[in-house]
């Protein structure tokens, strides 16, 4: 049995769930609704309660009895109506269960009195008791546990008071018991039967708060796998600039609308020079190092409006929109100085950084590819030339 089915459990005889935190979590969860409807019911059985001195004062008139019950009456229904003050106010139905079944032996008591006191009724009387078990388990809400001790006190000191006092016979109290035990076996099972399902749908209300809780969690982690996943995607690992596929969907999108507003573009293909020199001299690890100090330094060359991607191994490509052809100059010869004044640690001391930077300005007829081939023939001149250097197509 999984551990949430047997928090589920229900017990066969009160009704109650088998596992405590679960009930006084359940008892909890329902104790706004059981406090109005407790107060709400005490005001009505105490109405009800008090309706029935008139009958005392059809029956005996104002003798010793009438005024005793009278008395009687009055302490029910005043002690159940502060009673359900009380409740509204405080009543906890998880830890003070014990003050919403005071009513019910409060009521049990004054309806037992009133068989000495009124003994030639005691046939209305069997009829009210009938009525008063069922209110007990079914309109005033308590546990089943509470209204069936209080049903069963009540049933065995009302037969027990009318042999003793209304002087009826052992096969008249039969009668009696048997009737008084059926509304205690319909008032029983109705309750329990409404105590399972009530614990059974909050059960089920728990569980789905549980699974949507838990679908809320599976999506907040889908959805940092999906960040991570894109990140992964745009960016290239080792330098932090856009990768190589991102790069070229962000500069498609810029080219075309630069060419919408008739508006200049172009671009860069940057080398750096003999960086297979660099790592055959400090290793590959510390090639890594200086590709991304110079990838950084890039960077930060340029405006936050460029785009800078690595085009494969230490080459790098750059987008400038709306930039002139003699402004891109300017910007690729701040770059390659920015990359030469690149300060390292003592350890590199006799290396001198360079890049070769070839720069393509687009035309209208350009697509991306044409673009960046012409950038990489201007790249290969530099090279040829000695690099170091900025080679622009004009
Ligand atoms: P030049 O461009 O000036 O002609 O000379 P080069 O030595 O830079 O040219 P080449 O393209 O022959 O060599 C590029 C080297 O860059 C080769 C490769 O080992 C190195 N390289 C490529 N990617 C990485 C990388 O991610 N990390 C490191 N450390 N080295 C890389
Ligand atoms: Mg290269
Ligand atoms: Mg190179």
């Amino acid at each position: 049995m999984s551990q949430q089915q047997e928090q589920n459990d229900i017990h066969w005889l009160t009704g109650q769930f088998c596992d405590r935190q679960k009930e006084l979590n359940y008892r909890y969860f329902i104790a706004p609704n059981v406090r109005s409807d407790a107060r709400l019911a005490l005001i009505l059985a105490s109405a009800i309660f008090a309706m029935f001195g008139i009958t005392d004062y059809n029956l005996l008139g104002l003798t010793q009895e009438y005024y005793l019950l009278l008395t009687m009456r009055i302490t029910v229904v005043s002690s159940c109506l502060a009673i359900a003050f009380i409740i509204g106010k405080t009543g906890g139905y998880a830890k003070k269960a014990w003050l919403h079944a005071l009513p019910l032996w409060i009521f049990a008591i004054g309806i037992i009195l009133i068989v000495p006191l009124r003994p030639e009724s005691i046939g209305t009387q069997v009829t009210a008791i009938v009525v008063a078990l069922i209110a007990f388990y079914l309109l005033i809400p308590n546990l089943l546990t509470v209204a069936a001790l209080a049903s069963a006190f009540v049933s065995i000191t009302f037969l027990a008071a009318a042999m003793m006092y209304a002087g009826v016979s052992a096969e008249g109290a039969v009668r009696i018991g048997l009737l008084i035990a059926m509304a205690n076996i319909v008032g029983y099972s109705s309750l329990r039967r409404l105590e399972r399902l009530q614990r059974k749908q909050y059960a089920l209300l728990n569980e789905e708060r549980d699974q949507n809780r838990n679908l809320l969690q599976e999506i907040k982690h889908r959805k940092s796998l999906e960040a991570q996943l894109r990140m992964v995607a745009e960016r290239d690992t080792l330098t932090g600039v856009d990768s190589r596929s991102h790069f070229m969907k962000r500069a498609e999108a810029l080219l075309q609308r630069s060419r919408l507003e008739g508006a200049s573009f172009c671009l860069f293909m940057i080398d750096v020079d003999h960086f297979k020199k660099i790592n055959d001299t400090w290793g590959h690890t510390r090639g890594d190092v200086i590709l991304t100090k110079i990838a950084a330094v890039c960077q930060q060359s340029l405006r936050p409006t460029d785009i800078i991607g690595r085009f494969g191994g230490e080459e790098f490509v750059v987008g400038l929109p709306h930039t002139s052809p003699a402004d891109a100059t300017v910007v690729a010869e701040r770059l390659k100085h920015n990359v030469e004044a690149l300060s390292l640690d003592n350890e590199f001391k006799d290396l001198q950084l360079s890049v070769t930077i070839g720069v393509a300005v687009a035309t209208p007829e350009d697509d991306l590819d044409a673009l960046i081939t012409r950038a990489d023939n201007r790249l290969y001149e530099g090279k040829r030339d000695g690099r170091n250097r900025v080679v622009s197509s004009s």
